[in-house]
């Protein structure tokens, strides 16, 4: 039975307007980070996004340091933060992963990218050629000749359960995730196409690098989301965090 897990993997502290420009602006808030294990009906594990290297857990500043971003990204890890404690209480090794989405390459995406050499990854082609040596997306995270990707070109079903849908905006060649679960029904990960809630409540697009497309590609999602009856998981939502199942205790089938 197809089972999805949300992981916990950190915050990174920020002032409300990184997520949600006009609407708490200066309001310092901490981001949840996630990431999703999906067991498929054949038993093979799909991770989508990897989030923070573990390696802020001792250096919360280690990707920013002397950058603009020194002060506007903090992250914040705790040892159980950490993808392979996250994945270990669910008794998965990382070469157990067999196929990993990256929504995207941003550090929060792709942290631990470096862990899961057994694995195929999905991304983007328009979203790999952005971020190659772009240091707005940590090459040393992700960019390493032992990881293999596979560069997709728009919309695609991977598996039976599970579709790629493209949501441009937040950065090029960003993608979605739709996924059919038995029980709960459909699931629309979203990634950072949509941070919160705030964005749709407030149609503040303005943190997005191209804030039009992002509000495109946002108003895509809901529209496949009501088609669907399906329940979206926004990337890096404060309140929504607070009502999610989350592993290793909870699940959704
Ligand atoms: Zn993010």
């Amino acid at each position: 039975m197809t089972e999805l897990f949300v992981l916990p993997l950190g915050d990174c502290c920020c002032n409300y307007e990184v997520v949600a420009p006009g609407v708490r602006d200066g309001h310092r808030i901490h981001i949840p980070v996630s990431g999703y294990l999906i067991k498929l009906d054949d038993d093979s594990l799909v991770l989508v996004d990897t989030g923070m290297s573990r390696l802020h857990i001792s250096d919360p500043e280690l990707t920013w340091r002397g950058t603009p971003a020194e002060n506007a990204l903090i992250p914040t890890m705790r040892p159980e933060d950490s993808l392979l404690f996250r994945l270990a209480q669910l008794e998965v090794a990382p070469q157990d992963i067999d196929y990993v989405v990256n929504t995207h390459l941003h550090f929060d995406h792709a942290g631990n990218n470096d862990l899961l050499g057994a694995a195929t990854f999905f991304v983007q082609r328009e979203q790999y050629e952005q971020a190659k040596d772009n240091p707005s997306f940590p090459n040393q995270y992700w960019n390493l000749p032992v990881l293999s990707y596979e560069l997709l070109d728009g919309r695609a079903r991977l598996f039976d359960a599970l579709d790629i849908l493209p949501t441009p905006g937040h950065c090029e060649g960003h993608q979605s995730v739709a996924l059919d679960l038995p029980e709960t029904g459909s699931v629309v990960i979203c990634g950072d196409a949509v941070y919160c809630q705030d964005n749709y409540e407030h149609d503040a697009w303005d943190g997005q690098a191209d804030p039009e497309r992002a509000r495109e590609s946002a108003l895509m999602l809901q529209s496949v989301a009501d088609e669907r009856e399906a329940m979206m998981i926004y990337g890096h939502d404060v309140e929504q965090r607070r009502t999610l199942r989350l592993a290793p205790s909870g699940s959704y089938r």
